[in-house]
């Protein structure tokens, strides 16, 4: 008999984001002529930089000459691309990242979900709350989060950390001692960010207790105020304790186009049950040389395409866009009366639901009142009650309906 894998079954029926889907669909049919204006998802809406468009008709070629074709590449990514990520990303902090620490991957998804491969499945892992779903999801399907406790409505094995307006979105050091500890700054779905002494004292705590950071950086070229760390590895001694996932999603507008890496640095170690030393580099590139062929040639070339003078100002250009959206949705959701969150160094404007509204009688609310669609800040964690997710990747256009019907709601 053929028997599941029935850590499936301890996950939630349904995704988030299929859920809100499904609302929007049946509203769509039964309201066909009500113009739905969507900052629910976090995808970009902008095309990719025409130097991106370029470098990848430019590969395209290479792919049809006999002379620059490409089979199987390296599995760890192109050094073509590993070195511009190094010299561009990592140098200009003043951070030495050697290339051969930076996978590529075909995104932060895969990688953030499949890093856990590497690790017991006994150890504890500690999450912001609200955050990211998929930390959480690709550890209950690992078998990593113990039980799930109906009373507390939470897993044995995950010490949840809230980050709210109570504690100014700031995580506090687990209480209990844990393993894995997942920090996504600047943060989605709250937009909040840390600064350097705060992101110190993970690094400090992680290193007392052997632990091991898994830094998601996703949302890193968003940051716009100073003194806030783009990078973990900023902080000293963040090499021995710390794992960063980046991502060309929404830097570049590669959400479709796929390309990311993961930097492991090669003094991360982890230990046996008896205690020995492993170097988690070496299982890592074992992980991924066993399951892994490497991102196409063509996009890799898409994203190399990024690091020239050219490269960087367009994505710039992009980028400055979304801004500009973020802060039409803070000042015009400000006016309105709400209390808004992020939005400074991220494209995500956390909004407090106005009393009397849980997260998804708010989301129903906008829909149906104003034909607008968000994120229910609870789909993101337990400590996301209360809260409300918009996203600055809509069109200039649609970001401004939306912020008047809301206005007008009042
Ligand atoms: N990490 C975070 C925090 C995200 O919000 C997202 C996408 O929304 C990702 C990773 C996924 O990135 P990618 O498109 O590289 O898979």
């Amino acid at each position: 008999m053929i028997t599941i894998n029935e850590n499936y079954l301890k996950l939630q029926d349904s995704y988030l984001f299929s859920t809100i889907a499904q609302k929007v669909e049946k509203f769509t049919k039964e309201n066909p002529n009500k113009k739905v204006m969507k900052l629910g998802v976090g995808d970009v809406t902008l095309p990719i930089a025409p130097i991106v468009g370029e470098a990848i008709k430019k590969a395209t070629d290479d792919m049809l000459q006999k002379e620059t074709f490409r089979g199987y590449g390296p599995e760890q990514g192109y050094d073509f691309l590993r070195q511009k990520i190094a010299q561009y990303d990592y140098e200009t902090l003043g951070v030495t990242i050697e290339k051969d620490e930076i996978f590529v991957s075909d995104g932060s998804k895969c990688d953030t979900g499949n890093i856990g491969e590497i690790f017991g499945t006994d150890n504890v892992i500690a999450i912001t709350d609200p955050v990211y779903p998929v930390y959480l999801d690709t550890n209950i399907m690992a078998g990593r989060t113990g039980e799930y406790n109906q009373k507390t409505a939470q897993f044995e094995k995950v010490v949840y950390l809230p980050t709210t307006l109570e504690n100014n979105f700031i995580p506090e050091l687990p209480s209990r001692k844990v393993d894995m500890i997942y920090l996504c700054f600047p943060n989605n779905p709250t937009g909040t960010v840390l600064s350097k002494p705060e992101l110190e004292k993970w690094v400090t705590y992680a290193k007392k207790n052997k632990a091991i950071i898994l830094f998601d950086g996703a949302y890193e070229a968003f940051i716009t105020e100073e003194g806030i760390p783009h990078s973990i590895y900023e902080i000293e001694g963040a090499k021995e304790v710390a794992i960063e996932f980046r991502s060309f999603s929404k830097t570049a507008g590669f959400t479709g186009v796929r390309c990311a890496y993961t930097v492991v640095p090669k003094e991360l170690k982890a230990y046996t049950q008896e205690g020995k030393e492993v170097c988690l580099h070496q299982l890592w590139n074992r992980r991924q040389c066993t399951k892994f062929n490497g991102v196409p040639y063509i996009t890799q070339r898409a994203a190399e395409a990024i690091y020239s003078n050219e490269g960087q100002k367009q994505i710039k250009e992009n980028i400055a866009y979304y801004r500009e959206n973020a802060k039409l949705i803070t000042q015009g959701l400000q006016k309105a009366g709400y209390t808004i969150f992020g939005g400074k160094n991220a494209p995500y404007i956390w909004l407090k639901v106005p009393k009397g509204y849980t997260s998804w009688e708010f989301f129903d609310y906008l829909l149906e009142k104003a034909n607008v669609v968000g994120t229910p800040g609870s789909g993101f964690g337990p400590s996301g009650e209360g809260y409300f997710r918009l996203t600055a990747f809509g069109s200039k256009a649609n970001t401004l309906e939306a912020i008047l019907r809301i206005q007008n709601l009042k």
